[in-house]
Protein backbone atom coordinates (compact mmCIF):
# COMPACT_ATOMS: atom_id res chain seq x y z
CA UNK A 1 0.00 0.00 0.00
CA UNK A 2 1.39 3.23 -0.80
CA UNK A 3 0.40 5.39 2.73
CA UNK A 4 0.25 9.03 3.08
CA UNK A 5 0.85 10.65 6.93
CA UNK A 6 0.36 14.00 7.60
CA UNK A 7 2.26 14.67 10.65
CA UNK A 8 4.26 11.48 10.14
CA UNK A 9 7.48 12.73 11.51
CA UNK A 10 6.94 13.16 14.91
CA UNK A 11 6.99 10.67 18.30
CA UNK A 12 4.27 8.48 17.02
CA UNK A 13 4.66 9.28 13.19
CA UNK A 14 8.42 7.62 13.78
CA UNK A 15 7.11 4.30 14.72
CA UNK A 16 4.20 4.33 12.39
CA UNK A 17 6.48 4.81 9.58
CA UNK A 18 8.85 1.94 10.83
CA UNK A 19 5.90 -0.21 11.57
CA UNK A 20 4.55 0.17 7.59
CA UNK A 21 7.82 -0.02 6.23
CA UNK A 22 8.60 -3.05 7.61
CA UNK A 23 4.97 -4.74 6.41
CA UNK A 24 6.68 -3.79 2.72
CA UNK A 25 4.04 -0.10 2.86
CA UNK A 26 5.64 2.81 1.20
CA UNK A 27 5.07 6.19 3.73
CA UNK A 28 5.14 9.63 1.91
CA UNK A 29 5.08 12.32 5.28
CA UNK A 30 2.74 15.53 4.75
CA UNK A 31 4.96 17.83 6.69
CA UNK A 32 5.96 21.66 7.39
CA UNK A 33 9.30 20.93 6.69
CA UNK A 34 10.87 19.60 3.35
CA UNK A 35 12.85 16.35 3.00
CA UNK A 36 12.97 13.01 1.34
CA UNK A 37 9.63 11.35 1.01
CA UNK A 38 7.64 13.96 2.11
CA UNK A 39 5.05 17.07 0.42
CA UNK A 40 3.77 20.04 1.94
CA UNK A 41 0.44 20.79 3.40
CA UNK A 42 0.03 23.86 0.31
CA UNK A 43 0.73 20.91 -2.27
CA UNK A 44 -2.51 18.90 -0.75
CA UNK A 45 -4.08 21.75 -0.68
CA UNK A 46 -3.25 23.13 -4.08
CA UNK A 47 -2.57 19.98 -6.08
CA UNK A 48 -4.64 17.18 -4.52
CA UNK A 49 -4.06 13.94 -2.80
CA UNK A 50 -1.24 12.42 -4.77
CA UNK A 51 -1.51 9.00 -5.49
CA UNK A 52 -2.44 6.74 -2.46
CA UNK A 53 -4.04 3.89 -0.70
CA UNK A 54 -4.68 4.93 2.60
CA UNK A 55 -4.10 8.38 4.69
CA UNK A 56 -3.44 8.89 8.37
CA UNK A 57 -3.34 11.92 9.87
CA UNK A 58 -1.17 12.42 13.04
CA UNK A 59 -0.54 16.65 12.71
CA UNK A 60 -0.71 18.39 16.15
CA UNK A 61 1.18 20.67 18.20
CA UNK A 62 2.56 19.21 21.53
CA UNK A 63 0.02 20.45 23.74
CA UNK A 64 1.83 19.64 27.06
CA UNK A 65 4.71 21.71 25.79
CA UNK A 66 5.75 23.13 29.53
CA UNK A 67 8.16 26.19 27.49
CA UNK A 68 4.32 27.56 25.98
CA UNK A 69 2.15 29.42 27.91
CA UNK A 70 -1.60 28.22 28.11
CA UNK A 71 -3.15 31.53 26.23
CA UNK A 72 -5.85 32.39 23.51
CA UNK A 73 -2.79 32.18 20.76
CA UNK A 74 -1.64 28.68 21.77
CA UNK A 75 -4.63 27.15 22.04
CA UNK A 76 -5.80 28.43 18.28
CA UNK A 77 -2.13 27.00 16.94
CA UNK A 78 -3.30 23.96 19.08
CA UNK A 79 -7.02 23.45 17.15
CA UNK A 80 -5.61 24.88 13.67
CA UNK A 81 -2.72 21.87 13.82
CA UNK A 82 -5.42 19.53 14.46
CA UNK A 83 -8.59 20.52 12.41
CA UNK A 84 -6.94 22.34 9.54
CA UNK A 85 -4.99 19.54 8.66
CA UNK A 86 -7.42 17.00 8.90
CA UNK A 87 -9.80 18.90 6.79
CA UNK A 88 -7.17 19.94 4.15
CA UNK A 89 -6.77 16.05 4.06
CA UNK A 90 -10.52 14.86 4.30
CA UNK A 91 -11.02 17.87 1.90
CA UNK A 92 -8.40 16.23 -0.71
CA UNK A 93 -9.91 12.41 -0.11
CA UNK A 94 -13.33 13.45 -1.19
CA UNK A 95 -12.31 15.29 -4.38
CA UNK A 96 -9.61 12.53 -5.45
CA UNK A 97 -10.19 11.16 -8.41
CA UNK A 98 -9.04 7.64 -7.54
CA UNK A 99 -10.06 7.71 -3.97
CA UNK A 100 -8.00 6.20 -1.08
CA UNK A 101 -9.21 2.76 0.15
CA UNK A 102 -8.66 3.59 4.32
CA UNK A 103 -8.33 7.30 6.07
CA UNK A 104 -7.68 7.11 9.85
CA UNK A 105 -7.18 9.89 12.14
CA UNK A 106 -5.21 9.45 16.00
CA UNK A 107 -7.41 12.01 17.95
CA UNK A 108 -7.47 11.48 21.93
CA UNK A 109 -9.42 10.10 24.90
CA UNK A 110 -9.97 13.48 26.14
CA UNK A 111 -13.40 12.75 24.65
CA UNK A 112 -14.21 11.28 27.76
CA UNK A 113 -15.36 13.30 30.71
CA UNK A 114 -12.58 12.12 33.45
CA UNK A 115 -13.87 10.45 36.32
CA UNK A 116 -12.32 8.18 39.45
CA UNK A 117 -15.41 5.42 38.89
CA UNK A 118 -16.79 5.66 35.24
CA UNK A 119 -15.71 3.52 32.41
CA UNK A 120 -16.11 4.29 28.87
CA UNK A 121 -15.97 2.43 25.66
CA UNK A 122 -16.41 3.67 22.28
CA UNK A 123 -20.11 3.67 22.69
CA UNK A 124 -19.83 6.73 25.70
CA UNK A 125 -21.09 9.57 24.83
CA UNK A 126 -18.67 12.52 25.71
CA UNK A 127 -17.10 15.41 23.56
CA UNK A 128 -19.05 18.27 24.64
CA UNK A 129 -17.81 19.55 28.34
CA UNK A 130 -14.12 21.36 28.24
CA UNK A 131 -11.98 22.72 25.71
CA UNK A 132 -10.27 19.26 25.04
CA UNK A 133 -13.51 17.59 24.35
CA UNK A 134 -15.00 19.82 21.76
CA UNK A 135 -11.58 20.28 20.34
CA UNK A 136 -11.46 16.28 19.56
CA UNK A 137 -15.45 16.49 18.26
CA UNK A 138 -14.47 19.25 16.18
CA UNK A 139 -11.32 17.54 15.23
CA UNK A 140 -13.17 14.39 14.72
CA UNK A 141 -16.27 16.13 12.74
CA UNK A 142 -13.42 17.31 10.37
CA UNK A 143 -12.30 13.96 8.76
CA UNK A 144 -16.05 13.14 7.99
CA UNK A 145 -16.36 12.30 4.10
CA UNK A 146 -19.56 11.63 2.74
CA UNK A 147 -20.02 8.98 0.80
CA UNK A 148 -18.48 4.97 1.32
CA UNK A 149 -15.68 4.79 -1.13
CA UNK A 150 -13.15 5.45 1.69
CA UNK A 151 -13.51 3.46 4.92
CA UNK A 152 -12.92 6.15 7.98
CA UNK A 153 -11.54 5.17 11.55
CA UNK A 154 -10.74 7.41 14.54
CA UNK A 155 -8.14 6.28 16.76
CA UNK A 156 -8.94 8.19 20.30
CA UNK A 157 -5.49 7.43 21.98
CA UNK A 158 -4.29 7.75 25.55
CA UNK A 159 -1.00 8.71 26.76
CA UNK A 160 1.82 6.98 24.65
CA UNK A 161 4.37 5.32 26.25
CA UNK A 162 7.70 5.07 23.94
CA UNK A 163 11.15 5.84 23.78
CA UNK A 164 12.16 9.25 23.28
CA UNK A 165 9.56 11.28 22.92
CA UNK A 166 5.89 11.69 24.61
CA UNK A 167 5.42 11.53 27.95
CA UNK A 168 7.77 9.58 29.30
CA UNK A 169 10.67 11.66 27.78
CA UNK A 170 9.86 14.11 29.62
CA UNK A 171 9.34 12.60 33.11
CA UNK A 172 12.41 10.17 32.47
CA UNK A 173 14.98 12.58 34.24
CA UNK A 174 13.30 13.25 37.53
CA UNK A 175 12.19 9.54 38.07
CA UNK A 176 16.04 8.37 37.06
CA UNK A 177 17.36 11.32 39.85
CA UNK A 178 14.96 9.42 42.24
CA UNK A 179 12.63 13.04 42.17
CA UNK A 180 9.66 11.34 40.65
CA UNK A 181 6.42 10.24 41.69
CA UNK A 182 2.47 10.57 41.42
CA UNK A 183 0.89 13.69 40.56
CA UNK A 184 -1.53 15.64 42.63
CA UNK A 185 -3.46 12.73 44.67
CA UNK A 186 -2.50 9.97 42.37
CA UNK A 187 -5.72 8.29 42.66
CA UNK A 188 -6.71 9.66 38.87
CA UNK A 189 -7.07 6.57 36.23
CA UNK A 190 -4.05 6.21 34.11
CA UNK A 191 -4.93 6.16 30.45
CA UNK A 192 -2.32 4.66 28.36
CA UNK A 193 -0.75 2.91 25.58
CA UNK A 194 2.57 1.38 24.18
CA UNK A 195 4.21 3.59 20.93
CA UNK A 196 4.12 0.33 19.11
CA UNK A 197 0.09 -0.53 19.89
CA UNK A 198 -1.07 2.67 18.82
CA UNK A 199 1.28 2.04 15.61
CA UNK A 200 -0.21 -1.51 15.63
CA UNK A 201 -3.85 -0.30 15.69
CA UNK A 202 -3.42 2.39 12.93
CA UNK A 203 -1.95 -0.05 10.75
CA UNK A 204 -4.32 -2.80 11.53
CA UNK A 205 -7.31 -0.18 10.29
CA UNK A 206 -5.85 0.35 7.46
CA UNK A 207 -4.78 -3.32 6.38
CA UNK A 208 -8.46 -4.99 7.48
CA UNK A 209 -11.32 -4.33 5.57
CA UNK A 210 -13.63 -4.51 8.19
CA UNK A 211 -12.57 -2.12 10.05
CA UNK A 212 -14.15 1.10 10.27
CA UNK A 213 -15.78 3.76 12.80
CA UNK A 214 -14.23 4.65 16.92
CA UNK A 215 -11.50 2.47 18.07
CA UNK A 216 -9.55 3.54 21.68
CA UNK A 217 -6.55 3.33 21.59
CA UNK A 218 -5.41 2.63 25.23
CA UNK A 219 -4.01 -0.80 26.67
CA UNK A 220 -6.79 -3.48 28.15
CA UNK A 221 -5.19 -3.05 31.27
CA UNK A 222 -4.83 0.78 30.86
CA UNK A 223 -8.76 1.18 33.20
CA UNK A 224 -7.08 -0.38 36.04
CA UNK A 225 -3.87 1.69 35.90
CA UNK A 226 -4.16 4.80 38.56
CA UNK A 227 -1.25 7.60 38.42
CA UNK A 228 0.49 6.28 41.68
CA UNK A 229 0.90 2.71 39.94
CA UNK A 230 1.66 4.27 36.97
CA UNK A 231 4.51 6.37 38.74
CA UNK A 232 5.29 3.25 40.96
CA UNK A 233 5.95 1.17 37.72
CA UNK A 234 8.16 3.76 35.73
CA UNK A 235 10.30 4.04 39.14
CA UNK A 236 10.36 0.14 39.30
CA UNK A 237 11.33 0.00 35.67
CA UNK A 238 14.43 2.72 36.23
CA UNK A 239 15.49 0.90 39.69
CA UNK A 240 14.46 4.02 41.42
CA UNK A 241 11.88 4.92 44.56
CA UNK A 242 8.96 7.15 42.93
CA UNK A 243 7.48 8.31 46.19
CA UNK A 244 7.72 12.16 45.60
CA UNK A 245 4.51 13.40 44.97
CA UNK A 246 4.02 16.45 42.36
CA UNK A 247 1.44 18.50 44.03
CA UNK A 248 -1.47 19.45 42.21
CA UNK A 249 -0.56 23.18 42.27
CA UNK A 250 2.84 23.00 41.28
CA UNK A 251 1.42 20.95 37.81
CA UNK A 252 -1.46 23.99 37.78
CA UNK A 253 1.47 26.20 37.99
CA UNK A 254 3.72 24.96 34.89
CA UNK A 255 0.85 23.99 32.60
CA UNK A 256 -2.27 26.59 33.48
CA UNK A 257 -5.61 24.76 34.89
CA UNK A 258 -7.32 24.06 31.76
CA UNK A 259 -4.33 22.15 30.65
CA UNK A 260 -3.14 20.29 34.51
CA UNK A 261 -6.94 18.59 33.84
CA UNK A 262 -5.23 16.00 31.54
CA UNK A 263 -2.61 15.11 33.84
CA UNK A 264 -4.18 15.53 37.75
CA UNK A 265 -7.73 13.89 36.17
CA UNK A 266 -8.08 11.09 33.84
CA UNK A 267 -10.69 8.79 32.23
CA UNK A 268 -10.95 4.78 32.75
CA UNK A 269 -11.26 3.91 29.13
CA UNK A 270 -12.00 0.21 27.81
CA UNK A 271 -10.67 -0.84 24.19
CA UNK A 272 -14.13 -2.68 23.42
CA UNK A 273 -13.80 -1.90 19.53
CA UNK A 274 -10.48 -2.14 19.20
CA UNK A 275 -10.38 -6.22 20.98
CA UNK A 276 -13.57 -7.40 19.07
CA UNK A 277 -12.01 -5.92 15.63
CA UNK A 278 -9.53 -8.30 16.01
CA UNK A 279 -6.48 -6.19 17.20
CA UNK A 280 -3.65 -8.40 19.62
CA UNK A 281 -1.90 -6.00 21.76
CA UNK A 282 1.88 -6.26 22.21
CA UNK A 283 2.11 -4.94 25.72
CA UNK A 284 -0.99 -5.25 27.21
CA UNK A 285 0.60 -4.90 30.55
CA UNK A 286 2.35 -1.76 31.80
CA UNK A 287 5.52 -3.47 33.70
CA UNK A 288 6.28 -4.99 29.99
CA UNK A 289 5.58 -1.73 28.24
CA UNK A 290 7.65 0.40 30.77
CA UNK A 291 10.38 -2.18 30.97
CA UNK A 292 10.57 -1.91 27.20
CA UNK A 293 10.64 2.18 27.01
CA UNK A 294 12.99 2.79 29.91
CA UNK A 295 15.72 -0.26 28.01
P1 LIG B 1 4.14 15.18 17.80
O1 LIG B 1 4.20 16.25 18.87
O2 LIG B 1 5.33 14.34 17.63
O3 LIG B 1 3.74 15.95 16.46
C1 LIG B 1 3.37 15.26 15.29
C2 LIG B 1 3.63 16.12 14.08
O4 LIG B 1 2.70 17.18 14.00
C3 LIG B 1 4.99 16.80 14.09
O5 LIG B 1 6.00 15.92 13.68
C4 LIG B 1 4.78 17.97 13.11
O6 LIG B 1 5.14 17.60 11.81
C5 LIG B 1 3.26 18.21 13.19
N1 LIG B 1 2.98 19.50 13.84
C6 LIG B 1 3.41 19.92 15.05
N2 LIG B 1 2.98 21.19 15.29
C7 LIG B 1 2.28 21.55 14.18
C8 LIG B 1 1.63 22.74 13.80
N3 LIG B 1 1.60 23.80 14.61
N4 LIG B 1 1.01 22.76 12.59
C9 LIG B 1 1.04 21.69 11.76
N5 LIG B 1 1.67 20.54 12.06
C10 LIG B 1 2.27 20.47 13.26
O7 LIG B 1 2.81 14.31 18.08
P2 LIG B 1 2.68 12.77 18.47
O8 LIG B 1 3.35 11.95 17.43
O9 LIG B 1 3.01 12.59 19.90
O10 LIG B 1 1.08 12.58 18.35
C11 LIG B 1 0.46 12.37 17.09
C12 LIG B 1 -1.02 12.71 17.22
O11 LIG B 1 -1.60 11.89 18.22
C13 LIG B 1 -1.26 14.17 17.62
O12 LIG B 1 -2.34 14.69 16.91
C14 LIG B 1 -1.62 14.07 19.10
O13 LIG B 1 -2.53 15.08 19.51
C15 LIG B 1 -2.27 12.69 19.17
N6 LIG B 1 -2.12 12.10 20.50
C16 LIG B 1 -0.86 11.91 21.02
C17 LIG B 1 -0.71 11.41 22.29
C18 LIG B 1 0.66 11.21 22.89
O14 LIG B 1 0.73 10.81 24.09
N7 LIG B 1 1.75 11.44 22.16
C19 LIG B 1 -1.88 11.08 23.12
C20 LIG B 1 -3.14 11.27 22.48
C21 LIG B 1 -3.25 11.78 21.20
P3 LIG B 1 6.08 18.53 10.85
O15 LIG B 1 7.04 19.24 11.74
O16 LIG B 1 6.71 17.53 9.96
O17 LIG B 1 5.14 19.45 10.15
Amino acid sequence: MRVLVGGGTGFVGGALTQLLRSRGHEVTHVSRRPGPDRISWDEVARSGLPLCDAVVNLAGENVLNPFRRWDDAFRRVVVASRVETTKTLAKAIAEAKRPPRAWVLVTGVGYYRPSPTAEYTEESPGGDFDFFSRLVSTWEAAAKIPGDSTRQAVVRSGVVLGKGGGAVAQMLWPFRLALGGPMGSGFQPFPWIHIRDVAGIVCHALEMEGVCGVLNGVSPASPGTSNAEFAWELGSALGRPAVLPLPGWMVRGIFGAERAVMLLEGQRVVPKRTLESGYCFVYPNLSSALRDVVS
